[in-house]
């Protein structure tokens, strides 16, 4: 058969890597059948049978007969009959997508018992109350996963059980007490259903495949997979298993295990029993279980068989694993295996300890963290974690720890934080309105919505502390306060700490503690200090892996000596943008008015002659911190009305000023120049190169300003600039040759003046897409490319930067349009193709020409890899996040 129609694998017929066909579970069973390790005998149902079905409403004919002879093949194997009455065979049917995911259907036990078998399986047991225990059991979890009836029905009535006999815990429940909830249980489904609970063991394996299959679009499972953007046409895989039973005396139990720590990433053996149970028991918390070591006492043989196990599957899955499994009379099986979760700390650590064991290689340790881990590492945090005084947990959507007064709606926010207060933004869900509320708390907490809710999206975009979704806290906003699921009453004014890293809500100050990760990067404590922090010393190596192996040069954008030093403290080899408005602002603004004023060339020179020595002075500083490594300075770029005062306020201030007939002429004047410049469009009107080309001097005067300093600190302080020069928003070569012209010609007289040469660069940003698309030409004239991928998105796109993330954005990602920003992860097939093209046709023209990237996603994980497969030299982000591009870097290369 073609492998598209075969539907169903028998265990021992698949393998790890087939985890996209088979689901993570069905691959890892499969895995460990052949590895020979205690599995019971089982197949599984493909995702590919899966999809058919979702598309057809039917399952695929040849799907029932393949099922059929899988499972006479299993039966002749075990030696009896599904549903057999004498000696029933049992079956589990569990779902396993290919990654696992809550508000699916999980798991039926014990399908093949009936009114009739289930005296089979007490004769053959031995044992009557166990079989009518496994018999309430399968009612149970059918009726409520497959039949849908509400489960509060049948734990309600066994609590009544337990209560009517006087049973602490269902264990004391006597064999005649279970026949009798059988009997309830039975009439809970006629009563719900409107039919007998099947006693035909076929068709309840049949009901709970399908079970299975319709629960992949169950609301809650959509809702999951548009959060953790998973695609909706995987479909699940089935399992179905022979069972094997941890509830058969006290020489059987169920446990779960972790071959390592999943926090810490130490070794040792971790994990829960609990005796005479099965599987639900432990997820439901019914019982207590003990610790994994208490097996030891309990049942030796099995405790070693299971350590040898653990080992067996560490040494092959190279990997902290973890186990479900079933001790039956003494017989340890496994259920289940996977690569487990841990957290980011344990990640990296494992990392290492993995390559001190030699299990695995540096390239590999690299692929087993990753940036988002290490930015989550790099966020202040709570000084301890194990506060028990929570008053909620919601989703954490964006990581730090935020502490503030909670306060109900945006406009107090504001006015708090202005007269110094630290507030934390507490509302059910946020909208457009609160976005300078959520600008001015300290961290946003919301009770509705999920990871890609407004609230989740704009709290990330504004890297502020966010949880949201913590539906157990009733928010009213009217009262001003919110309600804990106990009861307690917050109110306007109380403090509150939110963890954004954790979702979790604490009443009051927690204090809070510098991430140790960040106090090594910034050089305040050593990796090889005797008391250095474990976690310290295994991103140290992680990181020393990353830059041996990468390609990509990381380096920073900065516009200050502060942050440039700051940026090389954290491994940057270099600035890849400074933008120069930057030090335009503050008192230097009035300078720039009277530049924008100007009516005569010689009142614009005098501004340009003002202004010039504070640019210069600025690069001296600039050039200095990065010594002996490349800054690329860019010239002017923004609409110049940014420097203007806000039209509405000096409007008002012109109006009330001549009510009062006290005429003031240079408000009058700025009145004016504002209307003058005023633009429908200003991101696409009159900025960048069109800057440089309409007014002038204004370029001229920067050229000399960064040729000076660099002349400066090379003459007189003997240093090392290595600049490049880098003109935004170029469309056209024609715009970049006529600027060139002029720096070229400005260059040579500073040349000429120091009496040294200069080696300065002349590049481009690529940002537009007329200028991706005739990138042979520009490059004639460019000694390097910048993608700036920021203005590139916007334009490519054609959504306004500034405004979608808090208007449709959300509604984007709800419909799954993209999973994700475009303007935070680089849309590979829109944008990403252009720079693809671009740079193979600049390098076409000029071969040696540099390449790098300075938008935002220089700094993004998915984006760092995307460059180095387009091949270019070097992405440049904010100094925060120099390291987690390092780190990318690094692996995008291993
Ligand atoms: C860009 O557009 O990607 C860029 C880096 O420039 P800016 O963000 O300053 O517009
Ligand atoms: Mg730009």
């Amino acid at each position: 058969k073609p492998a598209s129609e075969k539907f169903v694998y028998d265990f021992a017929e698949g393998n790890k890597d087939l985890k996209e066909l088979l689901g993570g579970k069905g691959a890892n069973l499969a895995e460990m059948t052949n590895l020979g390790l205690p599995v019971p005998p089982g197949f599984t149902i493909t995702t590919e049978a899966c999809r058919r079905y979702l598309d057809s409403g039917a399952q695929p004919t040849a799907l029932r007969d393949e099922v059929g002879s899988h499972l006479a093949a299993l039966e002749q194997r075990m030696g009896k009959k599904l549903g057999q009455a004498d000696d029933p065979l049992l079956v589990s049917v569990r779902s396993g997508a290919k990654f696992s995911m809550p508000g699916m259907m999980d798991t039926v036990l014990n399908i093949g018992l009936s009114d009739d078998s289930v005296h089979g399986l007490a004769g053959q047991a031995g044992d009557e109350r166990f079989a009518w225990d496994s018999y309430r059991r399968l009612i149970q979890m059918f009726g409520e996963t497959v039949l849908g009836i509400d489960g509060e029905l049948f734990s309600g009535a066994l609590e009544a059980a337990r209560n009517r006999h006087d049973a602490a815990s269902d264990v004391e429940l006597s064999a005649e007490q279970l026949r009798e909830l059988v009997e309830e249980f039975k009439g809970i489904v006629t009563r719900e259903t409107g039919r007998d609970f099947p006693q035909e063991a076929r068709e309840q394996m049949d009901l709970a495949v399908r079970a299975v299959f319709d629960s992949w679009n169950g609301a809650r499972a959509r809702l999951y997979r548009r959060q953790e953007r998973i695609p909706h046409d995987l479909g699940t895989a089935v399992n179905i298993c022979s069972m094997v039973f941890g509830n058969l005396g006290p020489d059987s139990g169920t446990g779960v295990a972790f071959t390592r720590d999943p926090a810490s990433g130490q070794q040792g053996v971790y994990g829960d029993y609990l005796q005479n149970a099965q599987g639900e028991d432990v997820v439901a918390g019914i019982r207590n279980t003990v610790p994994l070591a208490e097996l030891e006492r309990l049942d030796k043989p099995s405790y070693d068989r299971l350590l040898d196990i653990m080992e067996t599957l560490e040494t092959h899955y190279k990997d902290l694993c973890d186990i479900e499994f079933t001790i039956e009379r003494g017989t340890l099986w496994m259920l289940q295996t996977r690569v487990g979760k841990r957290t980011a700390a344990a990640a990296f650590r494992i990392a290492t300890q993995l390559v001190d064991q030699g299990v695995i290689d540096e390239a590999e340790a690299l692929q087993r963290v990753n940036g988002t881990q290490l930015a989550q590492l790099m966020f202040p945090r709570f000084a301890s974690e194990a506060r028990t005084d929570t008053i909620g947990r919601g989703i954490a959507a964006s990581p730090g720890a935020a502490v503030g007064k909670a306060v109900f709606d945006s406009y107090t926010a504001i006015k708090w934080s202005r007269s110094g207060e630290r507030v934390i933004l507490v509302r059910r869900e946020t909208n457009p309105d609160d976005l300078d509320g959520m600008l001015a708390a300290e961290g946003i907490l919301t009770s509705r919505g999920g990871k890609t809710s407004h609230a989740a999206v704009v709290a990330r975009g504004m890297g502020k502390t966010c949880v949201c979704g913590a539906e157990e806290l009733e928010v009213d906003t009217k009262r001003r306060q919110l309600t804990t699921a106990a009861g307690t009453v917050v109110e306007e004014g109380d403090t509150l700490s939110i963890d954004g890293s954790s979702g979790r809500v604490y009443l009051g100050e927690v204090p809070v503690v510098p991430s140790p990760v960040v106090e090594y990067f910034e050089g305040r404590t050593h990796a090889g200090a005797d008391d250095a922090d474990e976690l310290v010393r295994a991103v140290h190596r992680i990181m020393a892996y990353a830059d041996r192996m990468r390609r990509l040069r990381v380096r920073a954008n900065a516009d200050n000596a502060e942050d440039a030093l700051r940026a090389r403290r954290f491994g940057a080899q270099g600035i890849g943008l400074c933008r120069t408005e930057h030090m335009f602002l503050g008192e230097r603004r009035e300078m720039v008015e009277r530049l924008i004023l100007a009516d005569t060339g010689s009142e614009r020179d005098s501004a340009l002659t003002g202004l010039l020595p504070q640019q210069r002075q600025d690069f001296v500083e600039l050039f200095e911190a990065m010594d002996g490594l490349p800054v690329t300075v860019r010239l002017l770029d923004p609409p110049l009305h940014e420097f203007l005062p806000d039209i509405t306020e000096l409007s008002v201030r012109v109006a009330l000023a001549e009510s009062r007939q006290d005429h003031n002429e240079n408000d009058l004047r700025l009145l004016q120049a504002v209307h003058r410049l005023h633009e429908q469009n200003p991101m696409l009107g009159l900025r960048g190169v069109r800057l440089g080309l309409v007014i002038p001097g204004l370029f001229t005067m920067q050229v000399r300003a960064i040729a000076e300093a660099a002349a400066e600190r090379r003459v007189a302080s003997g240093g090392d600039p290595r600049v490049e020069i880098m003109i935004p928003l170029v469309g056209t070569v024609q715009e970049l040759e006529l600027v060139r012209d002029d720096a070229e010609r400005v260059i040579a007289e500073v040349e000429e003046t120091y009496g040294t040469e200069l080696h300065l660069a002349l590049g481009t940003m690529i940002e537009l897409p007329r200028a991706a698309l005739t990138a042979d030409q520009i490059a004639e004239s460019a000694d390097f490319f910048s993608f700036g991928t920021n203005d590139l998105t916007q334009t490519v796109w054609g959504f306004s930067r500034d405004d979608v993330e808090a208007s449709f954005f959300t509604a984007y990602l709800e419909k799954g349009i993209f999973g994700v920003s475009p303007f935070e992860t680089i849309d590979k097939d829109g944008v990403g193709s252009l720079v693809r093209d671009a740079v193979r046709a600049g390098r076409a023209t000029r071969p040696d020409l540099k390449l790098g990237v300075c938008g935002e996603h220089g700094g993004d994980p998915e984006s760092v890899h995307f460059f180095h497969e387009a091949g270019l030299d070097y992405v440049s982000c904010s100094p925060f996040r120099i390291p987690v591009a390092r780190l990318e870097a690094g692996r995008a290369a291993a």
